[in-house]
């Protein structure tokens, strides 16, 4: 399966399960909250049981008995008007004043509070009344002051249950000068944060498979597309590979052709030039095979370092004149600035001048023109640095973050410069067996520095 198509179907069954999650989680709140409110709304309805059995009273009666007074009062208002304008104040009265009894009685939820906290439920709660219809009654009148329609009552109940608030009780109470028509509503505070409460472990297995299941995926993703880069830089390493051993190979050949030439034979300095360019040849292949025999050795770990007191300076001003000598021809400039003197330190001298031979080709191949290097070197706090600084291009953050990957090569440089990518995986390597560090300090345009920083022991 290609990885856009497997990437794909991952993401799908990624936010298939957000989906499902998000599912069974809201079917899971609408179930605790439908037993809430059976829960909560039995009790209440115990609770006004109770309090009729234990006390005789719906709790109401002091508002019933204020609306009687209140009606008492204005009975012969009624009788008298005989105006719309009139009507309609007084309707507006008793609306206010009814309100302002029902609204001002507490004993029916003080006593409901009592009720609850006797089954350690939730106390928190505010009540409310949805009036229907008032009228005001006589012996042979009656005044209706409000009455709703049906379709209206019902729309407003509506509202009322989509808050959330329980339904307790529906009052058709006819006084002995009033009727009215309500309904009781309890809205309890904390409904919402005590079902959610509820849910907490639903809800963290719900993260967490979530979680999961993205760590899993992004893993993937990244694993595949590391498995991608890899496959790249290996095919990119197999052609670096092949260009660099028929190079050589090229030379050998024409070499060793124009050895077989009868004309050649007779000249002895030709046939030892070219024997020497056959051996030069000869050793660059026999290199090139051992580095890549190393990274073998490499991969399963086998490598050991073969440790002695190595006098430091002396290892890298060998190093520096041998580097000189080798590349007369292109005319490099190395700087040294060595403050070192006399100091012995514990490495495998063979790997690390590979190591360091390693910088300071790559600031010869990847440097200026013409080339300058900056070899500086010292120990501070019980630590040996040696940086190698170069005049190049320098490398941008991309290429800052792999170029210790094994086979990877900068885009800007792998088209002219020959190399396989190993140079600096390499030194990297070496140097953290020993127990150091590789820094790089490089911004583009402004050369690059390469830093080898190993903790020593001092005398
Ligand atoms: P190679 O030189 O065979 O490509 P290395 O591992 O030595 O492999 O280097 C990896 C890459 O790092 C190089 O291809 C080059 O792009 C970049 N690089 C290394 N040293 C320098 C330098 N001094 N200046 C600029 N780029 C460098």
């Amino acid at each position: 399966m290609k990885p856009g198509v497997s990437i794909t179907l991952a993401a799908i069954a990624l936010f298939g399960l957000i989906g499902i999650q998000y599912f069974l989680i809201s079917d899971l709140y609408d179930l605790k909250k439908n037993e809430f409110d059976t829960m909560y709304g039995t009790s209440i309805k115990n609770g006004l049981i109770d309090m009729q059995t234990r006390l005789q009273t719906n709790g109401l009666d002091t508002v019933f008995y204020l609306m009687d007074l209140q009606a008492i009062e204005l009975l012969s208002d009624y009788a008298f008007a005989d105006d719309d304008s009139i009507i309609q104040q007084l309707n507006s009265y008793v609306i206010e004043k009814y309100q302002e009894v029902l609204y001002n009685e507490e004993k029916i939820s003080i006593y409901l509070k009592n009720y609850l906290e006797e089954f350690n439920l939730d106390t928190d709660f505010r009540s409310g009344f949805l009036v229907y219809g008032v009228s005001i009654v006589d012996q042979d009148s009656v005044y209706l002051v409000y009455s709703e329609e049906e379709d209206q009552a019902f729309e407003r109940r509506a509202m009322v249950d989509e808050t959330g608030a329980i339904h307790v009780n529906r009052f058709q109470v006819e006084g002995n000068y009033f009727r009215i028509d309500f309904d009781y509503f309890i809205d309890f505070t904390h409904k919402t944060r005590i079902i959610l409460r509820d849910m907490t472990i639903a809800f963290i297995l719900a993260l967490l498979s979530i979680l999961v299941a993205g760590v899993v995926f992004l893993v993937t993703i990244r694993n595949m597309l590391k498995h991608k880069k890899l496959s790249e830089m290996k095919t990119d390493f197999i052609n670096n590979l092949a260009h660099e051993l028929k190079t050589p190979l090229t030379t050998v050949s024409v070499a060793s052709s124009t050895l077989a030439d009868s004309k050649i034979q007779m000249d002895k300095d030709r046939i030892t030039s070219l024997s020497d360019l056959i051996r030069q040849q000869n050793k660059q292949l026999t290199q090139l095979i051992d580095r890549i025999l190393d990274i073998n050795i490499w991969e399963k770990d086998q490598i050991t370092l073969k440790k002695q007191d190595v006098m430091i300076l002396e290892l890298i001003k060998n190093r520096l004149n041998a580097f000189r000598l080798e590349n007369i021809n292109k005319k490099v400039n190395v700087i040294e600035d060595l403050k070192l003197v006399d100091k012995m330190v514990n490495i495998d001298e063979f790997q690390f001048t590979i190591a360091l031979n390693n910088i300071l080709s790559n600031a010869l191949k990847y440097g200026g023109d013409p080339p300058e290097i900056k070899v500086e070197a010292g120990i501070i706090n019980e630590t040996l640095y040696i940086s190698v600084v170069d005049n190049g291009p320098g490398i941008d953050r991309e290429e800052q973050r792999n170029i210790f990957t094994k086979f990877y090569r900068g885009n800007r440089n792998r088209k002219n410069i020959k190399g396989l990518g190993l140079g600096l995986f390499y030194v990297r390597k070496i140097i953290e067996m020993h127990g150091g560090t590789v820094e790089l300090n490089s911004k583009p345009g402004k050369g690059s520095e390469f830093t080898i920083i190993l903790p020593i022991e001092t005398d």
